[in-house]
């Protein structure tokens, strides 16, 4: 589960990890409601207005309404009802969301920690996640922190750096001191960041998180080191024993269409292309989705409709599928073996009807028990159904039909 920036700085803070202090805001009048208490309480006179969406990249995205970056530097009280007013409400667009971006609820009232300038702090990157192929907790790590860290990967590779964690004997004081090394500190920086290491690898460990990245992590002038910036996933499987991180989960940034899936015990993933797809078994559902793309199309959609392929589950995913524009096509590919293919068929069949005019055309392939019988089932309902035994026939088909 993913929450925003503002709820995993406040756990950060509850380990006594160094954050950028903030007040989260909902309308433009609470936000200079909050610039004024984090005046009092930090002294700052300029603050930045950040945009809390799950999605990363705000900085340098745009509000789709009115312009606006989604990370605004306000140099003044005066500045923060405006610049929020330019936030809240509307669509942040950034390399990390679709066209449409993602509607802005809140925005998160932060005190300016850049003074006196840029050229006075250094930006570092930091993130902590499981390494699967070791089952070890990984550090991850670069001096060229900052809002280009997937340039710096791609050009510059050997300015990442990773220290991977013994889960008996955990973070171990060399590695933290290895890293203020790496990252060029010395002094009361140095100490500052072996001490900001250790307690957000007790964070990450405190919370169940199965990811955090914090970029930047920032040197400031007078050399402490903070976290400007949080991502955080919390792993689900714990969050049975962190009732107030479930709290903070947020409704409005789940995709509407998978929640309706999720209620209907469909597994549903939205997705940008043009053939939708209907599956029993995930890892069928994968095979599908690279049969879709081998035969020229792009999946729509990845979902898995379970053992139970009965003709209710069936019409429900048609309708969850063609919620979609995009889709040009449909490809239900299901291997019957606990379900028998006949009943699958006269579910698609059932389904067709009651559904009434289906606007784009059907691609069936049933295989497993009863196929036959199955097909004849789809060739003579009648419908712009096309049925398909072998998975080769089934890509042929889709390239036909998109032709
Ligand atoms: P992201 O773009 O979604 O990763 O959002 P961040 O929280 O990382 O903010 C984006 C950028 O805004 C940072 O990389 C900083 O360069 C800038 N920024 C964040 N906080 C401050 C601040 O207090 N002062 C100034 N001047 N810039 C800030
Ligand atoms: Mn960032």
């Amino acid at each position: 589960m993913n929450i925003h920036e503002y709820q995993g700085k406040s756990l950060l803070k509850g380990f006594g990890v160094a954050i950028q202090e903030g007040i989260v805001a909902d309308t433009p009048e609470q936000a200079v409601e909050a610039a004024k208490e984090l005046n009092k309480q930090t002294g700052t006179e300029w603050f930045v207005v950040k945009a809390q969406i799950h999605a990363g990249g705000r900085g340098k995205g745009t509000v789709t309404e009115t312009g606006s970056h989604g990370v605004v530097l306000a140099k003044g009280l005066d500045k923060v009802e405006d610049i929020a007013r330019g936030i809240l409400g509307g669509h942040l667009v950034t390399a990390q969301t679709n066209a449409k971006g993602k509607k802005v609820n809140k925005v998160l009232i932060a005190q300016d920690v850049y003074y006196p300038g840029e050229s006075e702090t250094e930006e570092f990157y930091m993130s902590v996640l499981m390494n699967r192929e070791t089952g070890r907790n990984v550090i991850i790590y670069s001096p060229e922190g900052g809002m280009d860290i997937e340039a710096v990967a791609e050009k510059t590779p050997h300015l990442i750096y990773k220290e991977e964690i013994d889960p008996q004997i955990g973070l171990q004081g060399f590695q933290a001191r290895r890293i203020a090394f790496n990252l060029g500190l010395s002094g009361q920086a140095f100490k500052e960041m072996t001490k900001f290491v250790f307690s957000l690898y007790a964070a990450y460990d405190g919370i169940d998180a199965s990811m955090f990245e914090i970029n930047p992590v920032l040197k400031t002038s007078d050399n402490r080191i903070i976290a400007v910036d949080s991502k955080v996933s919390i792993d689900e499987s714990a969050l049975y024993r962190h009732k107030d991180i479930a709290a903070m989960h947020d409704p409005s940034e789940d995709n509407p269409v998978e929640l309706e899936a999720k209620e209907a015990g469909l597994n549903y993933v939205d997705l940008d292309g043009n053939v939708g797809c209907m599956v029993n078994g995930a890892g069928l559902a994968m095979a599908t989705m690279d049969i879709i793309k081998l035969s020229g199309g792009e999946p729509a959609n990845f979902l898995d409709v379970g053992g139970t392929a009965d003709a209710e589950r069936v019409e429900k995913a048609f309708r969850m599928i063609l919620k979609d524009p995009n889709v040009k096509a449909i490809l239900i590919n299901i291997f019957g073996g606990i379900v028998r293919c006949d009943r699958v068929a006269q579910g698609v069949v059932d389904a067709y009807k009651s559904i009434g005019n289906i606007p784009v055309p059907i691609i069936v392939r049933l295989q497993g028990t009863n196929a036959e019988e199955a097909k004849k089932l789809i060739d003579e309902s009648g419908l712009d159904v096309h049925s398909a035994v072998l998975l080769k026939e089934a890509a042929q088909k889709v390239s036909e039909v998109l032709a």
